[in-house]
């Protein structure tokens, strides 16, 4: 049976963070499903379709790999999909409480998925996709945090 894992987020944007997990990821499963998820207190700097787009300029290369948003409880999610996994990225010890508290609630919902966690890489470790929405706003270089066709629609997107 292959083995599938969803990685679930928002990317807004996709930054090389996002892009070293997924590659990661899908190297221990037979499928990894990139799933943005719908979230309607947040308000995006790129649409829903934005995202996607550059989720599948970035990944979809990768026949291993499928872009996709959902709404809704991601345990319900996953199972629709038929995934056992739920893949996330740990950084900082910030991460942690969070990723713990979710990691147990999904597991209460849905006993028969597991989350795993990659550790990211020491180069991502301080990249999150809100500092890099900052960064970028305030007209500074984010180059070699996000892919650069990310950098470019930040760029048209801020006029910066
Ligand atoms: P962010 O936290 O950057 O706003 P998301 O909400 O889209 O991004 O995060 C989705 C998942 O990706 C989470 O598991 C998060 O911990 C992980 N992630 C985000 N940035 C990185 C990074 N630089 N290295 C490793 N994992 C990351």
């Amino acid at each position: 049976m292959a083995r599938i894992a969803i990685y679930p987020g928002s990317f807004d944007p996709p930054t090389n963070g996002h892009v070293y997990i997924a590659k990661r990821g899908v190297e221990v499963f037979d499928k990894l499903v990139v799933a943005i998820a719908r979230n309607v207190s947040k308000t995006a700097l790129f649409s829903e379709t934005e995202r996607l787009e550059m989720l599948r300029e970035v990944l979809g290369k990768d026949a291993r790999i499928e872009v996709d948003a959902f709404e809704g409880l991601l345990v319900e999610y996953a199972r629709r999909k038929g995934a056992t996994v739920i893949l996330r990225g740990l950084r900082a010890v910030a991460d942690f409480e969070y990723e713990f508290q979710m990691a147990n609630m999904n597991r209460k919902l849905a006993p028969g998925v597991e989350t795993f966690f990659l550790m990211t890489g020491e180069e991502h470790f301080y990249v999150s996709a809100q500092l890099v929405r900052e960064v970028a706003s305030l007209g500074g270089n984010v180059t070699g945090l996000v892919p650069p066709m990310v950098e470019e629609r930040l760029r048209k997107r801020l006029g910066t």
